[in-house]
């Protein structure tokens, strides 16, 4: 059996417990958040969010790319949301290759030349913060009045750190 076929199951449960429910589109805190795919992290419950609250943006290391900007784009100038809040955490899967290593290995296992591809891997989590935060408020698509910061999550303590 795979997990979808139990996915189904279960949501048959969640979906008796939630309801008909009419939210809004437009997220009620205006807030965005970029994040990391990591399964440690379970952002609504870490920060407080209830369904409805805030968009939640996610990809491998929580990096700035072009897509992750596409979908801030739509979030404030489609669905109105104001801020944006950078979330890397400690013990990335972003942390554990280089560009390099990476891409060798995926010629030996898929055949697939990526040599010179960038795969966002960082080694220092606040300076990735701090880099991602830059790419926001150099782009000419996020306005200069959106408010954002940054933090890091430590998936071993479950707190929150900023970074400045
Ligand atoms: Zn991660």
């Amino acid at each position: 059996m795979s997990y979808f076929e139990k996915f189904l199951k279960t949501n048959q449960a969640y979906a008796d417990l939630h309801g008909t429910a009419h939210l809004p589109i437009k997220p009620k805190t205006q807030v965005a958040i970029v994040t990391c795919m990591d399964s440690r992290l379970h952002v609504a419950q870490a920060l407080g969010l209830a369904l409805g609250d805030a968009h939640i943006l996610r990809n491998a290391g929580g990096r700035v790319t072009d897509d992750m900007i596409r979908s801030l784009v739509i979030s404030q100038q489609q669905l109105g949301t104001r801020e944006i809040v950078v979330l890397h955490h400690t013990d990335c899967g972003a942390q554990t290759f280089t560009n390099d290593a990476f891409a060798d290995q995926l010629q030996r296992d898929l055949g697939v030349d990526v040599h010179g591809h960038d795969f966002l891997p960082f080694t220092d989590v606040e300076e990735s913060v701090r880099e991602d935060m830059a790419i926001l408020r150099q782009s000419p698509l996020i306005p200069d009045d959106v408010n954002i910061s940054g933090a890091v999550y430590d998936v071993d303590t479950g707190r929150m750190t900023e970074v400045i």
